[in-house]
This record gives C-alpha cells, structure tokens and sequence, in this order.
C-alpha cells in the first residue's frame, strides 16, 4: 500500500510559529497539495462531500495542522501511564476502530506541530514519577506510524524518550512505513508494536490499511533496528473458523519472524468490544460490514465515565484467553503476553 497523502491541508495559522509548522507547509506546497488556512481545528469548514458519507470519507484524506492546547496528557491503562499527544485521527477505515466515536464528527486527522512543549511536559510527568519508569503510548488516538513520514514527529519523540533515562515510549501500527524510523536513536526505550489478526479480520474489517505481509516485513526491519517488538492481537473476533484463523495468524508469524531475536517479544491481547453509540456509527459508516454487534450475545461491562461496553460472555472470553495465550506458548514460547482484556 502507498504511504499516504492528504487531499487536502488545513494550516492553523499558530502553527506556523513552530518549525515543524513552517516545515510542513513548505513540503505540501511542493508536493502541491490544496492548502487552507483556518484560525482552529473546529473551525474547519468545507471538507467537500455530497452528503455525511462522502464528507467522513474525506475528512479521512484531510490533514489539519495545528498545536495541542492542553498539555495534560490522559492516562492510557493497562498499556502505559500516559498518552502522548502526537496527532488524532487516521487514515484507516477499520470497521471496528474506536476513534468513530471517540473522534465523533472530527474525523480528520490533526499532526501538532508544538513539540517541544509536548516533550516539556513529558518530562515534568517522567521526574513526578522517579525513580519509576514512565511509559507514554503514542497511538491511543490515531495511528501515527501511518502518518509519520510526512512529519517525522514520531522520529523525534522516539530521540527524545531515547535521551531520557526513565521514560519508555510504545505505539502500534497497521502501516508498514518504517523506513525513516529505523535510524532513530531508540537507545531501546521504544516498543515498536503492530496490530495483527486473522485473514478474515484483516480482509473484512480493516480497508485502508497495509497488508498482513507488508507489516511483517515492517517488524522483521524494525526488530533488526534494535527496537523492542511486540504485537497487539485486536480485536479478537469471534468469526466462524476463528480458532483456525488465529492459529495460522500464529504460524505465519512464526515463519515470517525466523532468524530474528526475539528475546524481548511481547504480545497483548484485546478482546472485541463496542459501546451501543458506535454501533449506531458503524451502521452508518459502513452500513454492509459483516461486523457482529448483536448486544444479546455480549456481556455489558461498566466503562469509564459510566459508558458500557459490550464484550464477550465470561466463557466466552476465557475460550478466547486460553486458545490464544495457548498458540502464544506453542509458537512464541519465550515472549511476554502482556495482558488480555
Ligand atoms: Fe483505527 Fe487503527 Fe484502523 Fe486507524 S488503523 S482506522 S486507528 S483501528
């Protein structure tokens, strides 16, 4: 799949007092993309579209860059203690993808160009918590490896938390474009995850993103780049052959990894959920996905900020738990799973 490239750019005018801003919009200006000034995100008009299906499809290829205004990172449990703010938003049209209601009706994608203010204030949260390590997750609201050859912000987070002595930084990806990551003075302290599953998630539920093969060969890179690997098996789906599926995921990992080092492996395990308002999002969205969402084969579990969400029935849940960490001490014997939720 092609790196991607916005369709058309909106530049808070603030942004350009940063380096990063300027940077930017000299390079899409040579690249000759359709730039617009807007004085804030909210105030992004005329994403162009026919009706509500076409203006989301758009505002999926729509960049907006701009500075982060609140510098109070949310927290980001059981993966890390904090979310770094890099961008929200993505490319991807995963069905299931958790930013349709998080983002609500702000689906582009926004890059922060005030990283050093961003850095500043990761810094502040890593000495509250000496002498802890403190580990900051950079893809809790986009997918930012999948953007991060157009800003390199990603680059320079992984040297800054490269440079720190007790911050930790992880992410996960479904894009493969890695190639200017793989110099980044890492020092180690940078997880390099990616998201996989089986072939009928990834074929059904996941248009817009690279291939199963592209983001192992992504992996094979970046491992060899010294980094920590991991992967993330979400969301575990209970299709028909699911136990087959998730066993060959596991096989094909396993040849495609061979000859790798894989002392420091990680997995982490998350079981497929959805809240009743991004069920309705969805349907909207993406009104003939295959998507099971029926509440009556769920359990409701109480959410942060009362919101529920359905995930699997208890038994259910465990089958899921036990076949996987179970393909997980078959294939990867040596590697970490990290949690399932
Ligand atoms: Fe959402 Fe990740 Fe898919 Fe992007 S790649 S649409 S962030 S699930």
């Amino acid at each position: 799949m092609e790196p991607f490239v916005p369709q058309l750019v909106y530049i808070e005018p603030q942004a350009l007092a940063y380096p990063l801003g300027k940077e930017l919009q000299d390079k899409f200006e040579k690249m000759g993309l359709e730039i617009r000034e807007t004085t804030s995100h909210n105030q992004v008009r005329g994403i162009p579209g026919e009706n509500d299906l076409q203006q989301y499809r758009n505002a999926k290829s729509t960049l907006v860059v701009g500075i982060r205004r609140t510098l109070k990172f949310d927290t980001s449990k059981p993966s890390a203690e904090y979310a770094i703010p890099l961008a929200t938003g993505c490319m991807g049209h995963c069905h299931y993808c958790y930013l349709q209601t998080t983002l609500g009706s702000k689906p582009y994608i926004r890059t922060y160009v005030n990283l050093d203010e961003i850095f500043a204030q990761a810094q502040k949260y890593i000495d509250e918590r000496s002498p802890e390590i403190t580990r900051f997750e950079a893809a809790c609201t986009s997918d930012i490896v999948g953007l991060d050859h157009l800003t390199h912000s990603l680059k320079k987070t992984i040297e800054f938390i490269g440079s720190t002595e007790l911050g930790r930084l992880r992410f996960v990806t479904k894009y493969h474009h890695v190639d200017h990551l793989l110099d980044a003075k890492h020092n180690g302290k940078t997880r390099f995850r990616f998201s996989v599953n089986s072939r009928y998630v990834i074929k059904n539920f996941e248009p817009g993103t690279s291939s199963f093969d592209e983001r192992l060969e992504a992996a094979r890179k970046v491992a060899s780049a010294g980094y920590p690997l991991g992967f993330i098996v979400a969301p575990i789906y209970m299709h028909e052959g699911w136990q087959e599926g998730y066993e060959e995921l596991f096989q094909r990992l396993q040849t495609a990894l061979e000859g790798i080092d894989l002392r420091d492996l990680s997995f982490e395990l998350i079981q497929h959920r959805f809240t009743k308002t991004a069920k309705n999002v969805i349907a909207k969205r993406y009104p003939k996905t295959k998507l099971e969402m029926d509440e009556e084969k769920r359990k409701y579990k109480w959410g942060r900020y009362g919101i529920g969400k359905y995930v699997y029935p208890d038994v259910q849940a465990k089958d899921l738990e036990s076949t996987i960490r179970g393909y997980i001490q078959s294939y990867f014997p040596q590697a970490e799973t990290q949690y399932f939720t």
